[in-house]
């Protein structure tokens, strides 16, 4: 039986996860979950947030679903999901972006995935004080980075039948950094002649998603621009609540939801599963359990096209009725 790293998390964290992993049990697959916990509830006991044990145990297993978790502020602690990045590599940061059967949005053939570069750029936190009236932050694009990202999105293209990577950037101004990004976009895209290829620059991109959304297909983009791009497409499809993510190196994969852990929710069994239900859905794909992810999706879309939603999404079904919906529709 395939061993997966489940962290609860806090907040709604238990709560969602319970739901995604009784889906996942109703379905008929067989998984040996390896429960972790980390965040707010385990700094008294273990001193830290997230405690060596639960990377040891993704390193182990190399694939985690994790809730979301709480990094308490003010109190010194690195956040917990930057520190997982950094410690397990996890260089792309994925954000399928796509329309769900009655989830009113705008727009209603949005079928976007974001692939951001997780590791550099702005986020490299090289900041220092100037003076007393400047402050700077240093960008960093290495070469190496962005050709692995870029190589990235034209797999995921190639593996999951999509025509198109556009790169983003705004390398007219950034001729150094950004340049570099697109120079590698350009380098890898050679290795791809089945993919089609197209460049943008951000600030018309922003404008074109909120136009016309189902022009893009694959987006490749550096980390800053990435973080910003991504929560304007999860926005595109109808908000947190559905908004699915995943952070994958070479040796691990964490997929999790973009949402944080909701503590205004907490507890009360109000909370939408459906954004880490589709992170684990992924996470099944990419575990290569095609007909269960398949099965499950359609379970919930068949829910969702009933009309049984969450409250964020205008129903009036609770997590668990919600939960034992999709089940009944496996
Ligand atoms: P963090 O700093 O951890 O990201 P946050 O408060 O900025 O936390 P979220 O925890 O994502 O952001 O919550 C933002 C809002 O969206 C809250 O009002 C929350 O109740 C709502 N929300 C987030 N996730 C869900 C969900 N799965 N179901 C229903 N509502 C949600």
């Amino acid at each position: 039986m395939r061993k997966v790293t489940l962290i609860n998390g806090d907040g709604i964290g238990p709560e969602i996860s319970d739901a995604v992993v009784k889906i996942i049990d109703a379905s008929g697959l067989k998984i040996d979950w390896d429960v972790q916990t980390a965040g707010e509830d385990v700094i008294t006991k273990e001193g830290v947030p997230l405690p060596e044990r639960v990377l040891n145990s993704i390193k182990k297993n190399k694939i985690a679903l994790k809730a979301p978790v709480t990094t308490p502020i003010g109190k010194g602690f690195r956040s917990v999901n930057v520190q997982l990045r950094k410690e397990l590599d996890l260089y792309a940061n994925l954000r399928p972006c796509k329309n769900l059967p009655n989830v009113k949005t705008r727009f209603d053939n949005v079928d976007i995935v974001v692939v951001r570069e997780n590791t550099e750029d702005l986020y490299a936190g090289i900041e220092r004080q100037a003076d007393e009236d400047t402050a700077e932050s240093i960008k960093i694009i290495t070469r190496k980075a962005s050709e692995r990202i870029c190589k990235f999105a034209f797999d995921y293209a190639v593996n999951n039948g999509r025509s198109e990577v556009c790169v983003v950037t705004k390398a007219n101004i950034m001729k150094l950094s950004d340049g570099l990004f697109l120079d590698c976009y350009r380098k890898v895209a050679e290795q791809y002649p089945q993919i089609k290829k197209r460049e943008i620059l951000v600030d018309n991109l922003c404008m074109q998603l909120v136009q016309k959304p189902e022009q893009f297909d694959v987006l490749v983009l550096p980390n800053l621009y990435g973080d910003i791009v991504s929560d304007l497409c999860a926005g595109l499809i109808g908000g947190l609540g559905v908004a699915q993510g995943a952070n994958i190196g070479t040796d691990c994969a964490v997929f999790e939801p973009v949402h944080g852990s909701a503590p205004d929710i907490k507890g009360q069994n109000k909370a939408n599963p459906t954004a880490l239900l589709l992170s684990a859905i992924e996470m099944l794909r990419y575990m290569k359990e095609f007909l269960y992810a398949e099965k499950i999706e359609k379970a919930l879309f068949k829910t969702l096209a009933g009309g049984i939603c969450t409250a964020d999404l205008g129903g009036n079904a609770s997590t668990t009725e919600f939960r034992d919906a999709v089940i009944s529709n496996l």
